[in-house]
């Protein structure tokens, strides 16, 4: 059987977290997964404005109890600039290992200074906005456009179900978005397959698929502060990241919807959240697979996450203008938008979908 053509008598190396702790109360077991990882000393906390006293201190008090040296440093954005200013300190302060304490940002930037020090990395969500908190992938800023850099995965991934249903919910509905997206992503790395014979595996596929309609299916579930809620967004979070983690690549969770996605932070003079416009973009680019996009769109209503331009609070001309641009964001990515929408198909989609009015 041929599972996955890249594999084909050649090396693979899948690089997946060696611990996930999900439940109420885990942040007081960092330590724990700490001494379980052998790193014992010299650590850096790296977390945000608003999540310091929420967790990033917690996480610093706890290792300290136990003798570690822990310095804590607070991330402002997602920018290179950031990235390069916490790898100095962390230099300066013999940081051992790193922990990214907060948000998708936070921990974007912890992940992707720790991989150029070539130090270990773990993952302490204060949210649940996208599958960053646990993929080896890092999402940064260079001036106007963002580009996804690949980096170590997290050696471990705390995420504490009452912190994260605390945060707002607004962030977890944004996080569905992003496991939706898996649906359209997986047709656009078949037709890939298909066209251009990209690399493909189907063990990747079939888990980021199935991980995209257990959500759906149990979108009905999904509310504010549930803590039970929260725990199924993060287990579907850890799947799609071991899904890329299989795949060697982001192509099981990130296809023409991402590209979309990524047109509207281009052009948008606000965007809105990443996983809110992916979910979005799931919507449009079933419609142009010839798929089910209603079926989308509902299970993205039951949610409470956006499924129009109004909701994203961005105007009908840039989610046009990002339709028309999609193609040209990754190239070398080849999706269902092929060499690109004309200005007038691109309407009759995002009316058609009702994503414009
Ligand atoms: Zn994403």
């Amino acid at each position: 059987m041929d599972v996955t053509h890249d594999m084909n008598g050649q090396k693979k190396w899948m690089q997946l977290p060696r611990n996930v702790v999900i439940g109420n109360g885990v942040i007081n077991e960092v330590r724990d997964v700490c001494t379980d990882l052998k790193l014992i000393d010299n650590a850096l906390v790296v977390t945000g404005k608003s999540t310091k006293g929420i967790a990033g201190e917690i996480v610093q008090d706890s290792l300290q109890d136990v003798g570690q040296n822990v310095e804590l440093v607070i991330s402002e954005s997602a920018s290179m600039k950031e990235v390069e200013r916490i790898r100095k300190h962390a230099i300066e302060s013999g940081t051992k290992y790193f922990l990214g304490v907060g948000s998708g940002k936070t921990i974007d930037v912890a992940k992707l200074a720790a991989t150029e020090l070539e130090v270990p990395f773990i993952s302490v969500p204060t949210a649940a906005s996208h599958d960053g908190i646990v993929s080896s992938r890092a999402s940064i800023k260079d001036g106007k456009t963002t580009t996804s850099i690949q980096a170590n995965a997290p050696m471990a991934v705390i995420a504490d179900t009452e912190i994260i249903a605390n945060a707002p919910y607004r962030l977890l509905a944004a996080g569905c978005g992003d496991i939706i997206s898996n649906c359209t992503a997986v047709l656009d790395w078949q037709l890939a397959s298909r066209l251009q014979n990209v690399p493909f595996s189907e063990y990747a596929a079939a888990l980021a698929s199935m991980t995209a309609q257990i959500l759906m299916d149990s979108a009905d579930s999904i509310k504010p502060e549930l803590e039970s809620s929260v725990r199924m967004v993060v287990k579907a979070l850890v799947s799609s990241g071991v899904a890329m983690s299989i795949a060697g690549s982001s192509r099981p969770a990130s296809g023409s919807e991402h590209m979309f996605s990524h047109a509207l932070d281009r052009i948008a003079d606000e965007p809105a959240l990443h996983g809110e416009q992916c979910g979005v973009g799931t919507i449009l680019m079933m419609y142009l697979h010839g798929g089910d996009w209603k079926r989308i769109s509902d299970a993205l209503k039951l949610i409470g996450a956006p499924t129009t331009a109004k909701e994203l609070g961005i105007e009908d001309k840039y989610i046009l203008e990002a339709l028309v641009l999609s193609h040209t964001i990754r190239p070398e990515r080849y999706t269902i938008l092929g060499t690109g929408l004309t200005p007038d198909a691109a309407e009759i989609v995002a009316r058609k979908t009702k994503v414009i009015s």
